[in-house]
């Protein structure tokens, strides 16, 4: 990636993105963060950051009116420039705009191949067109590998010498950092962990796969699952207070999750040697009731020594991690010293 510091603004797509300021302090970052409902309604979190990655303001988009792409990146637009202003800065304060989103894009060209739980999404020039209408540098990449950057440089992967992240959502998102820089293939799309198959056959994927992990650890999936088996709607929350309970019904849902989620890992671990695999996103606050069985499959199935120095533990930034990677994103792309003091949101 190269710095574009006046003429190539790149914005993302739905899931994060960030400004930067510039100027003694600051940077400031707005992401957009997602979050979907059972009727496909994504809320992005726009935010400005300062120089340290904190969080100076903070906003939320409903994607529900902006079915179109079009109509939702000129809704960010409006959104970004508004909190510019409300801040009382102008472009010349921003360095830049940093974006993630839920699905694989070419963070190089930035480019969005398709967002596979919003429609509509499909090899979007995201950065060129935002880029023209902000007219400030613009930064994207998938929103679970600025996790990863997050917490690679601020949270649970610190010091790692090979950490692999894991984001359990209604996707369920990775990124791999290899010796400090995420691992991107050819294509720049590489960690895509939600979509390693665990089965021949089983369920149809919202990437248009089979059996992949998402298809059957996703939320609307265990929920679906929760439904058929308690015959009634229930929350995520509620299901890991019944486990914590030791209702057994609740119990089994979690250790098929965790049973699944660990036969995906232990792919990653012999394939990888990592010493941390960190695992966020809303599923990950079931706690040891989904740790417990995934770290006893990896134990029992992967191969000796790699599972003997692979730490698996819970991501520590929260839900603001991809607003704090898109931030460092437009930090790395600007040339911004490492930082030293941050501030943790939660
Ligand atoms: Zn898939």
């Amino acid at each position: 990636m190269h710095v574009c510091r006046k003429n190539s603004p790149a914005l993302r797509d739905p899931a994060e993105f960030k400004i930067l300021v510039r100027d003694n302090c600051a940077l400031t970052i707005s992401r957009a963060n997602e979050k979907q409902d059972n009727y496909r309604n994504t809320n992005l979190k726009i935010a400005l950051l300062d120089l340290n990655y904190r969080i100076i303001i903070k906003r939320n988009l409903s994607t529900r009116a902006f079915l179109n792409p079009h109509f939702l990146i000129q809704a960010i637009t409006d959104s970004i420039l508004k909190i510019i202003k409300d801040s009382r800065l102008t472009k010349l304060n921003i360095f830049g705009v940093g974006l993630g989103l839920p699905g694989p894009v070419d963070a190089q060209r930035g480019k969005v191949y398709f967002l596979p739980n919003i429609a509509g999404w499909k090899n979007i020039n995201l950065k060129v067109i935002l880029s023209k209408k902000l007219r400030l540098p613009v930064f994207l990449d998938n929103d679970a590998k600025l996790m990863s950057l997050a917490e690679y440089t601020l949270g649970a992967a610190r010091g790692a010498k090979c950490a692999v992240c894991i984001t359990l959502g209604t996707g369920v998102g990775g990124g791999i950092v290899i010796d400090g820089r995420i691992y991107r293939g050819v294509n720049n799309i590489a960690g895509e962990i939600g979509h390693l198959p665990i089965n021949e056959s089983g369920p149809v994927c919202n990437c248009g796969g089979r059996a992949c992990l998402e298809a059957y650890i996703g939320n609307n999936r265990i929920l679906r699952q929760a439904k058929k088996i308690f015959k009634r709607d229930i929350s995520l929350e509620e299901l890991s207070a019944l486990a914590k309970k030791s209702d057994s019904r609740a119990l089994k849902i979690w250790s098929g999750v965790g049973n699944r989620l660990g036969m995906a890992l232990v792919s990653v671990v012999n394939l990888l040697n990592p010493d941390r695999i960190v695992i966020g996103g809303g599923v990950a606050n079931a706690g040891a009731i989904l740790f417990d069985p995934v770290k006893k499959f990896i134990v029992k199935r992967a191969m000796p020594v790699q599972a003997r120095d692979v730490k698996i533990v819970k991501a520590r930034l929260g839900p603001d991690a991809g607003i704090i990677g898109a931030a460092i994103l437009v930090g790395e792309n600007i040339g911004k010293p490492k930082v030293k003091n941050f501030l943790i949101l939660t």
